[in-house]
């Protein structure tokens, strides 16, 4: 893909570090396009479907991926997430920047075929404040709280081992992490 014109930021990082609402405000912030995930899983309070992710059957969801339609995909906690390709090649071929929030197994896939694209992995300043931010939200029970404690581990380990993500970013201060995420997207923006 290394002819399109657009520049790819893949952002990856564990559940409950905050990448959400990091993601949301350096779109706003950056003019970037935002990829939207397929997914298996059902949309929480909020959420709207074709905006936040399209919400699919998985049935729907293999079909996709039979078809060749995903850039990648994987399965977390359970559920099916993938990257539909078309949209990303369009906006890519627009010259626009764009922007995939995706977990780590993702980032590798998306990095075999875009070797050359952004890799910024976000993590929590200590797995205390991990644990606390998870608890926080309310919505999930304590093994499912503990279950994403151990995958936030794995994940980390992983993308480190991997070499692939040449930024980190430590979401410690949310306006200071937003300004380190914006300035990387604004970076590869410029860059020929
Ligand atoms: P959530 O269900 O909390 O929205 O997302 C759970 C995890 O799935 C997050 O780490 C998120 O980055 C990841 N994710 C969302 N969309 C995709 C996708 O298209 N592909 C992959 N590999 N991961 C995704």
């Amino acid at each position: 893909m290394g002819r399109f014109k657009g520049k790819l930021v893949v952002i990856s990082g564990p559940s409950g570090v905050g990448k959400t609402t990091i993601v949301r405000e350096v779109l706003r912030r950056t003019g970037a396009e935002y990829s939207v995930s397929a997914t298996t899983r059902p949309p929480r309070a909020g959420e709207v479907d074709g905006r936040d992710y399209r919400f699919v059957s998985e049935d729907a969801f293999r079909r996709m991926v039979a078809a060749g339609e995903m850039l990648e995909w994987a399965e977390v906690f359970s559920r099916l997430y993938g990257t539909p390709a078309g949209p990303v090649q369009e906006a890519l071929a627009e010259g626009k920047t764009v922007i995939l929030d995706i977990d780590v197994q993702g980032g590798l896939q998306v990095h075999r075929k875009m070797p050359g694209a952004s890799y910024v992995l976000m993590t929590p300043p200590d797995e205390a404040t991990l644990a606390s931010r998870l608890k926080g939200r309310g919505s999930e029970s304590p093994e499912v709280v503990a279950a994403r404690l151990a995958q936030a581990r794995k994940e980390l380990d992983a993308a480190r081992a991997s070499g692939v993500y040449n930024h980190e970013v430590v979401n410690d201060n949310l306006e200071a992490a937003m300004r380190q995420v914006v300035a990387i997207v604004k970076q590869e923006s410029t860059e020929q």
